[in-house]
């Protein structure tokens, strides 16, 4: 405000004599009012104007802020959604697509270990006797043996009713058949007691080694086949065998 009325007595002062005139009376006291009178509300306004400007901005940045919480709540709700579309709801387990299509990409990326596919033995009979509710308690508990035998670089599945398959990733021979007899003594050693008696819960394992160079359809083909001999065997066993080079060709 200073500043304008010194410009404005200065401007007056200096062109009113060039005009002829004296830098007097009213003209000279309206060069001292008028830019008081007009820059106090100019400068009110603008004061008010940048205030809203600021208030602006922070309701904007807070908007940000919300929007970019609500991208990464998005973000996370998408991917337990996605987690939750490939678990088995039952025993929390890949289901069966989400395992062969691990299987598959194991297959593809030349992963070295060995599939087991696995059996509960005589469930029909577990149902028949005990009910389908300690069935499905049975298959939990079998599930969550598996789980707690296995790896964290393993994964495994349901990838049937009674049926569940396990890659042990990277396992050799030895390795891989200490887990499946680990896995078959842990089910075995399940216990469920009802009123008619302990529900005697066992698994056939039929496996296949894999040197990181196979066919995921035949390798399947291949530790069914094992598992078959497993349950001809007399069930609650463990079948190993070693994938055929001539399978990837067979294949
Ligand atoms: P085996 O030793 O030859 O494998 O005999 P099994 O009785 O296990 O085999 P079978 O194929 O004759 O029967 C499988 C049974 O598993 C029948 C089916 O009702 C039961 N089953 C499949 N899925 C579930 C499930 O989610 N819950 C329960 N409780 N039972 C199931
Ligand atoms: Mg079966
Ligand atoms: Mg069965």
């Amino acid at each position: 405000m200073a500043v304008s009325t010194g410009v404005s007595v200065l401007i007056a002062a200096s062109i009113v004599p060039i005009l002829g005139g004296t830098y007097d009376g009213i003209g000279m006291w309206m060069s001292f009012a008028c830019p008081m009178l007009i820059s106090f509300p100019a400068s009110a306004w603008q004061f008010h104007q940048s205030e809203k400007l600021r208030n602006s901005r922070d309701e904007l940045a807070a908007l940000h802020l919300h929007a970019d919480r609500m991208h990464r709540e998005l973000l996370l709700a998408h991917t337990a959604l996605t987690e939750k579309a490939r678990m088995d709801a039952m025993t929390g387990g890949l289901n069966r697509e989400a395992f062969f299509a691990e299987f598959d990409r194991a297959a593809a990326n030349g992963r070295a270990g060995t599939l087991l596919l696995a059996d509960a033995d005589h469930f029909k009979q577990i149902n028949d006797t005990f009910g389908h509710q300690t069935g499905d308690e049975a298959l939990m508990a079998i599930a969550s043996a598996i789980g707690s035998t296995t790896g964290i670089s393993d994964f495994w599945g349901r990838i049937g009713g009674e049926e569940f398959a396990i890659f042990l990733d990277g396992s050799d021979d030895e390795e891989a058949s200490a887990v499946a007899e680990a896995i078959r003594r842990n089910i075995e050693a399940i216990e469920i007691k009802r009123e008619r008696g302990r529900v005697p819960v066992s698994i056939s394992i039929g496996g296949v080694h894999l040197s990181g160079h196979f066919s995921a359809r035949q390798a399947m083909s291949d530790a069914d086949r094992q598992l078959y001999r497993a349950k001809r065997g007399g069930r609650n066993r463990v079948e190993l065998g070693e994938f055929a080079e001539d399978d990837v060709s067979a294949a």
